[in-house]
């Protein structure tokens, strides 16, 4: 058989699999009644790098309401190898050249870009045109302009866009948020966060390379920290004051090495970040009238780990993109709340922005009173 025919009969293999893919899923029966078969929604990732290989695909096989249906990379050699681990049938394989081919196939439901930062509104833009929906990896794109851009061509093509924010669906955040809202401690004063590791190994990947990045130290573990002052008040900032730090330029060449910011907020709540490629940071600690609370650490994979001033935290460990897929899963299948929308990835590209200009104005205080309220994730 040749390729072309054998995608066609692959395709056709593709869309049996999809069926196998109809699961009966009693947590579901419940909420929809009994014996109703319900569909396992196909994600393809594009890029398998680290994040897709180490991370994604192993969560896609615990997924209740997902699974790993397609592939798209860059690399050759990574198809069979990829085919033959993970089951997936050649019709669902994908370059980047052809990988506009993808709005003919029905086994593949959402489309999950996983790639450097300055392919993600390339691709997210394309799935949405194949009338895929999209899950966006962090940040959601290089500036607040492309962001636009995702969020428009997925409304044009009425599919859902999240961002791979994965801590919305992570217990440990989700308590945050409950204290965030009742209060138990009162009034909160002040947020710190801090995110960041020390690099040291290729100094010619595609993180130090501005073109591929956007940035540095603020565009990788940055939003991090912005998502945890955010979450971790329940509001958004109304001012940014920022500094950039260089004590390795020879390593950092191209991009931001640590970045320090100073937030406030309109109930008066004073927030500080530090996010870096050189210095280890991995918290938000939150100071309130009658006591605190503490995520450390606060946004690794698992296990994260908490505490507040009544005592130590204590939930389940789950994989965080297993929640976080079938997450958005669950909102395409039964409208349950987006808790990543784009226009989240959106508000952090403004401030990702606003510490950038600050930091041009040598730390002037930016004004970000505008931001809209998105939400804090459901
Ligand atoms: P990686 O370097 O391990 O993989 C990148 C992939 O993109 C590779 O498969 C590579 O072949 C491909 N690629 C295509 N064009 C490329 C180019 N010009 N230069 C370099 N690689 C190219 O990166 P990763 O760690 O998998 O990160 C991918 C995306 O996922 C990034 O946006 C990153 O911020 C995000 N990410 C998110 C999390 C999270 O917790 N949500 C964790 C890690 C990475």
């Amino acid at each position: 058989m040749d390729r072309l025919s054998r995608r066609d009969f692959n395709t056709k293999l593709a869309k049996v699999t999809g069926a196998v893919a109809l699961m009966s899923v009693s947590s579901l029966a419940c909420a929809m009644g009994p014996n109703k078969d319900v569909k396992k929604l196909g994600i393809a990732l594009v890029g398998l790098g680290s994040y897709s290989a180490y991370q994604l695909a192993p969560a896609l096989l615990e997924t209740e309401h997902c699974y790993l249906a397609g592939i798209v990379t860059g690399t050759f050699e990574k198809e069979s190898i990829w085919a033959r681990k993970y089951e997936i049938p050649e019709a669902n394989i994908y370059n980047y050249e052809n990988f506009d081919d993808i709005a003919t196939n029905d086994a593949i439901d959402i489309v999950y870009v996983v790639l450097p930062n300055s392919m993600h509104a390339d691709f997210s833009i394309r799935a949405a045109k194949a009338g895929k929906h999209v899950i966006c990896e962090k940040p959601m794109a290089m500036n607040v302009e492309e962001c636009d851009a995702i969020i428009n061509a997925c409304k044009a093509n009425n599919v859902k866009l999240g961002v791979g924010y994965r801590l919305h669906s992570e217990p440990y955040t989700q308590e945050i948020k409950r204290i965030v809202k009742e209060k138990p401690f009162g009034a909160i004063n002040y947020i710190s966060a801090d995110a960041g590791y020390r690099s040291t190994s290729d100094p010619d990947q595609w993180r130090l390379n501005k073109k591929l990045s956007g940035g540095g130290a603020l565009m990788n573990m940055g939003v991090y920290a912005i998502q945890s002052v955010i979450y971790g008040t329940g509001e958004n900032p109304i001012s940014v004051s920022a500094q950039e730090y260089s004590t390795r330029p020879d390593y950092f060449k191209d991009t931001d090495e640590t970045i320090t910011a100073q937030f406030e907020f309109k109930s008066g709540v004073v927030g500080n970040i530090m996010t870096s490629h050189n210095i280890r940071g991995n918290r938000l600690f939150a100071s309130c009238e009658r006591g605190w609370y503490e995520l450390d650490p606060a946004s690794t994979y698992i296990p994260l780990a908490g505490r507040t001033s009544s005592g130590t935290l204590n939930f389940p460990q789950e994989s965080q993109q297993k929640l976080q897929m079938d997450d958005f899963a669950k909102h395409i299948l039964f409208d349950n709340p987006n808790k990543a929308p784009g226009e989240m990835g959106k508000r952090d590209m403004i401030i990702v922005e606003a510490i950038y200009t600050s930091i041009a104005a040598e730390g002037k205080k930016v004004d970000l009173n505008f931001l809209p309220n998105y939400g804090f994730g459901g």
